[in-house]
């Protein structure tokens, strides 16, 4: 990029040209190498390294029967985070964030997943699954996880990540957040809209 323009390259070769642009990846697709993005400044090459979000895995298990009961159970010991089953759907869905996306993911590689989902819905014990569907977010190199908190010492990088550069490059996303709100959707959405502003005035 160079004020005023922008030439954006893919790895198959596709080439787009702009006056401006507005940059929505997460922050490891950049700090990894995955989205370059030419003269970086060292401060948001940092904060890209800084901004990583948590980890997250999540599961999506189809019995032959469908639940007796809708409950959302949250593991008190932090193996499976949250698991989802809806009176008369056959679908349960294990959400795990934080420390318990590794202990989940482990249980599903280990065979031990089932097993612990009993204890949280003891209808399932012994009932052989359809299908199971797994999400593996934090695996996933174009999100990396769930939730861009800041870590501890790096409240600076949220605003770090979203300074514009030049007039003509703009960022956007939960990882622009910052102390503004938590890193969701809602948040996400709202950092579009800024660095829309931001582009807008920069075009007039
Ligand atoms: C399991 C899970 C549950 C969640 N639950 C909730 C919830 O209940 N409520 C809530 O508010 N939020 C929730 N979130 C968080 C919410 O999904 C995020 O805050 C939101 O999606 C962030 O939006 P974003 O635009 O910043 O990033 P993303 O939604 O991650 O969008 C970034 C996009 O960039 C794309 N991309 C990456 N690299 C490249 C590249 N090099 N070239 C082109 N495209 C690229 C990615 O494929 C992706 O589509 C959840 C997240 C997860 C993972």
């Amino acid at each position: 990029w160079s004020p005023g323009r922008v030439r954006a390259v893919t790895a198959a070769g596709h080439v787009a040209d702009a006056v401006a642009a507005v940059v929505t990846v997460p922050p490891p697709v950049v700090a990894d190498g995955r989205l370059a993005i030419n003269d970086l400044p060292v401060r948001k090459q940092a904060a890209a390294h800084e901004l990583r979000p948590g980890d997250a895995w999540c599961a999506l298990i189809t019995y032959p029967e469908p639940a007796p009961e809708s409950v959302v159970v949250f593991d008190p010991e932090g193996r499976l985070g949250f698991v989802t089953a809806t009176a008369g759907r056959r679908e349960v869905v294990v959400m795990a964030k934080a420390e318990a996306a590794g202990r989940a993911r482990a249980a599903w590689r280990d065979n031990a997943l089932l097993r612990q989902l009993a204890g949280a819905l003891p209808w399932t014990r012994g009932v052989e699954p359809e299908s199971a569907r797994v999400a593996d977010w934090g695996a996933d190199p174009w999100a990396g996880g769930a939730y861009t908190y800041p870590g501890v010492g790096a409240l600076w990088a949220p605003a770090a990540w979203a300074e514009p550069m030049g007039g003509t490059l703009f960022f956007a996303g939960e990882a622009t957040t910052g102390l503004a709100g938590p890193p969701m959707a809602h948040m996400a959405m709202a950092g579009g809209e800024r660095a829309a502003t931001e582009l807008i005035g920069a075009l007039r």
